[in-house]
């Protein structure tokens, strides 16, 4: 990776609406623009490097072959938006961190991997399937940094909650339009998905409010810990989750939370007084549409997760038919022998 400070990303709007000029380190900031920078520049180094991945596996696997132009820029200068970013402020007291580094140290070995990768294509054609394994663990190895430093970045600001270390709601609602914007401007699909506790209230009645909480903590462990590295939590309500889950359409979306639904199942919480609670979870998803807002979007999802309910619960179900306003089923409720 360059050390020079070649430029900074793109201009960069905080949500107060000032601009950080190309070449303006966030040390001529304000301290919260500056948090706010670090934040959408870590979303921003997320989705490019989706997109570099994404655009080397069609690459690879389509019969036209060989990377792009753009492509071969990006790997060769070993630099990119995030490289350049990360080069121009690394000595700002907020970036000058041990996890900031360790990731910056990722992001290079995943960019030199791509290039060796790239090297070795351009000689004789062909994939070096051992060093495409290693440039996609470095990729996964990146988001989940990435998406553990924004966490620790979003804790010190308080958009985590605190019972559930899922982030709360505050946060959600600024998160879900940027990503919808990057959704519509990439045209990759998005999807939102609500999570349901099943009959939580009597767990409450039952076992105790203190119960209550376990239970919560333990779904939105196994919320985050199962759902894509890139893919989002948030704590929506008393024992609702909201999922954004970006890159992903209701096809894939249906897998990821079909596994989520079937983890849930499968992971009874053990209680302070050692009995051993059942938990299920009903789940409504729904795609982000470039006509509809994030709330109408909320809105079908919270109507897929009523007929899941309304299904029986401990289902998924997914609303993908705008015309006809109908949730669709998912494969739970046609299990295979
Ligand atoms: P359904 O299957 O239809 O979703 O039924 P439910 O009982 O899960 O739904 P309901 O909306 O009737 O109850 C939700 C309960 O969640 C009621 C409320 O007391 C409880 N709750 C909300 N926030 C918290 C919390 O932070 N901790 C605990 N322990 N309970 C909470
Ligand atoms: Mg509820
Ligand atoms: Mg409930």
């Amino acid at each position: 990776m360059t050390e020079s400070p070649k430029k900074v990303a793109t201009n960069s709007k905080s949500p107060t609406g000032k601009i950080r000029k190309m070449g303006e380190s966030i040390a001529e900031v304000g301290m919260a623009d500056a948090e706010r920078d670090i934040l959408a520049e870590l979303d921003k180094a997320l989705s490019e490097h989706i997109s570099l991945m994404l655009g080397w596996c069609r690459h690879l696997v389509l019969p036209a072959g060989k990377p792009e132009t753009s492509v071969h820029d990006h790997t060769e200068d070993h630099d990119c938006d995030f490289g350049a970013w990360y080069a121009l402020n690394r000595h700002n007291r907020l970036i000058d961190q041990p996890a900031v580094h360790a990731l910056a140290a990722t992001h290079e070995q995943l960019h030199a991997s791509a290039k060796r990768l790239l090297d070795g294509y351009d000689i004789d054609g062909d994939v070096d399937e051992a060093e495409f394994e290693m440039m996609s663990l470095r990729a996964e190895s990146f988001f989940a940094q990435l998406r553990r430093l924004e966490r620790a970045f979003r804790t010190a600001r308080s958009d985590v909650d605190p019972l559930t270390g899922t982030y709360n709601r505050q946060t959600m609602l600024g998160d879900l339009s940027n990503e919808r914007e990057r959704s519509v401007r990439t045209d990759t699909p998005t999807a939102i998905a609500l999570v349901d506790l099943d009959h939580f209230k009597l767990v409450n009645d039952t076992y105790g409010h203190q119960s209550g909480d376990l239970v919560l903590q333990s779904v939105a462990g196994i919320l985050q810990s199962h759902v894509r590295p890139f893919d989002k939590v948030y704590r929506y309500g008393g024992e609702e989750f909201l999922i954004c889950l970006p890159n992903a359409d209701m096809k894939q979306c249906a897998r990821v939370l079909e596994r989520l639904r079937r983890v849930i199942e499968a992971s009874p919480v053990t209680l302070t007084d050692g009995s051993i609670l059942p938990v299920t979870a009903s789940i409504g998803a729904a795609p982000m549409t470039k006509t509809r807002t994030i709330e109408q979007i909320i809105e079908k999802a919270d109507q897929a997760l009523y007929a899941a309910k309304e299904g029986g619960r401990n289902k998924i179900r997914v609303w993908r038919n705008p015309d006809s306003n109908k949730a669709v089923k998912s494969d739970n409720d046609t299990p295979k022998a």
